[in-house]
């Protein structure tokens, strides 16, 4: 089945973790072990290269643009940029890391909805190839979304219409810690004075919000300001899991009034109560891709319907296996979860909804309507 997902720091991992993304997921593991550039935890423990999202399927996919602002007391992560002018120039590269694939025909670099109607009907009819013996399938490129996380890399609001003029048509305005705009993971506060500016020419020039890693205060004051298309893109469920990196039930349903899609997360410290970077493990845990279904399905629950739900994976977003459901060895085995809501009573057209098509409406509503 085809999978989208909506969020994976692929350009981040090419140029900040220097990973060669075009090999397989065993080769790059290999050579982090052998070349001991083993800083991190999760080196030699990645999960996602382009060869292994051709292989489960996963055709489509919102990729990032990630440089952060140095801050005091934020969890370690490679890059910090000590000024917005080099969180800028950081971003550009990561684009022009996507802008090479795109002209080696390697990815296609999805903007509009004929582009994605186009990509998505190109990959069904792979899936499925229409005919028998002898016929090629298609081999379409994968395709990408391109969405910047943290809005550290906007120099001003002015600016959103250059960002969008270069093929962005995503902003999550925070990340960990506080960005020059907003408040958002780990901290408590609300949108900094040129948060509305932001936020009102994100609306004017038709940039989809999406609210992952808003502060609680910041998520309510962006949905009061922000009057256009709403997503987050990896976000699990607070009633499960409790930290305030996760959504509030009351949140997830103002979410779905507002039509947004939410991609639950693979990240095994979103997915564990008290997860302890670094020390908690996998196995002792107990939590398995069945645990990320749980929240797949409470969104499901809340909505009264399977059309808000589905995946972002957020997958070698600065952890590796080390950090993940103990049953998941690469983004491939995403494919054992049409399986696991088969078992728990979704019906085929449900199951496809979570996997790539409540997405596919989503782009299509927040594109086509003018
Ligand atoms: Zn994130």
């Amino acid at each position: 089945m085809l999978i989208f997902d909506s969020h994976l720091d692929l350009a981040w991992n090419a140029i900040d973790w220097n990973r060669d993304l075009w090999l397989t997921v065993k080769e790059l593991r290999e050579k982090e072990q052998a070349t001991n550039v083993l800083e991190f935890k999760a080196r030699g423990r990645n999960t996602v290269t382009f060869p292994e999202l051709r292989r489960g399927k996963i055709a489509t996919f919102i990729a990032t643009l990630l440089p952060r602002l140095f801050r005091a007391n934020s969890m370690p992560a490679i890059q910090r940029y000590a000024a917005m002018e080099g969180a800028y120039g950081a971003a550009m590269g990561q684009l022009g890391y996507y802008k090479a694939l795109e002209g080696q025909g390697r990815l296609r670099f999805i903007k509009d909805w004929p582009t994605l109607e186009l990509h998505v009907n190109e990959w069904v009819q792979a899936d499925n190839p229409k005919g028998s013996k002898g016929e090629i399938n298609l081999e379409p490129p994968l395709g990408f979304i391109l969405s910047m996380e943290g809005a550290d890399s906007i120099l001003t609001p002015d600016q959103v219409q250059h960002w969008y003029d270069n093929g962005l048509r995503l902003v999550g305005p925070a990340h960990y810690g506080v960005s020059p705009y907003a408040h958002g993971t780990g901290t408590i506060g609300g949108l900094f004075p040129q948060g509305p500016a932001l936020l009102k020419e994100m609306e004017r020039v038709g940039m989809i919000l999406d609210i992952t890693h808003l502060s609680d205060q910041c998520f309510d004051e962006a949905l009061d300001i922000y009057g256009g298309p709403v997503i987050a893109s990896h976000h699990n469920c607070r009633a499960l899991v409790p930290d305030q990196r996760q959504l509030t039930d009351d949140q997830i349903k103002r979410l779905i009034k507002r039509g947004a899609v939410i991609g639950s997360a693979l990240d095994a410290w979103m997915l564990y109560p008290g997860w302890e970077r670094g020390v908690t493990t996998p196995a002792a845990s107990g939590v398995t891709i069945d645990t990320f279904v749980d929240h797949i399905d409470r969104v499901c629950q809340l909505a009264g319907n399977t059309q808000h739900a589905a995946i972002g994976t957020d997958l070698d977003g600065g952890f590796g296996t080390e950090q993940t459901p103990s049953d998941l060895d690469t983004i491939a085995d995403l494919q054992r979860v049409p399986e696991l809501l088969r078992k728990r009573g979704y019906k085929e057209v449900d199951i496809e909804g979570i996997m790539y098509a409540n997405w596919v409406r989503f782009f299509k509503k927040a594109w086509t309507k003018k």
